[in-house]
């Protein structure tokens, strides 16, 4: 397998995934922002957004060994679909929620992303591209983790903060 159809695979999978990580940017740059009651959600959210940046370098470090340039338009259309689901969450009465639910989609939908990634390089002997996405594949894993940890005690907090007649939803 390193036929010229898989190197067009592998390279278009390099593309999505940097138009993938660019909607996670905005999207957790948006909610980042606006959380007031959940301090350990955001400070996780601000260590991943640092992640995800760095997870775009190592793509755009793949793409040019690959002599590919990052599609710059696609990136653009994609984040604005990610923004709009995190602005749409804004006006609901459980935003922290409702953005956790999607973070959490999120992260499996990463997950799934680098692991097919992973799989196209190892068969084709990418050799040089799988410690770079094998490290973003273990910070998503970190990340999905985490989120699955504080589900309960976070959706705890929401109702504790809603009983005492708070607005938690941020
Ligand atoms: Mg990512
Ligand atoms: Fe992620």
């Amino acid at each position: 397998m390193s036929s010229s159809q898989t190197r067009s695979l592998f390279v278009t999978g390099l593309r999505n995934a940097h138009a993938m990580e660019n909607q996670a940017l905005s999207v957790m740059q948006l909610q980042a922002r606006r959380i007031a009651h959940y301090p350990d959600v955001a400070r996780r959210l601000d260590q991943h957004i640092r992640e995800t940046e760095e997870q775009m370098r190592r793509l755009e470090t793949i793409l040019r060994q690959f002599g590919a340039d990052r599609s710059g338009f696609k990136d653009i259309a994609l984040s604005m679909v990610g923004s709009m689901a995190a602005i749409g969450h804004s006006i609901a009465g459980d935003e922290i929620l409702k953005n956790y639910f999607a973070d959490f989609a999120f992260e499996h939908y990463e997950i799934a992303a680098y692991r097919s990634l992973i799989t196209i390089a190892e068969a084709a002997g990418y050799e040089a591209a799988l410690p770079p996405l094998k490290q973003s594949l273990h910070e998503e894993e970190s990340m999905a983790e985490w989120l699955e940890g504080n589900l309960r005690s976070i959706t705890l907090r929401y109702a504790s903060l809603k009983e005492i007649g708070e607005n938690p939803k941020i």
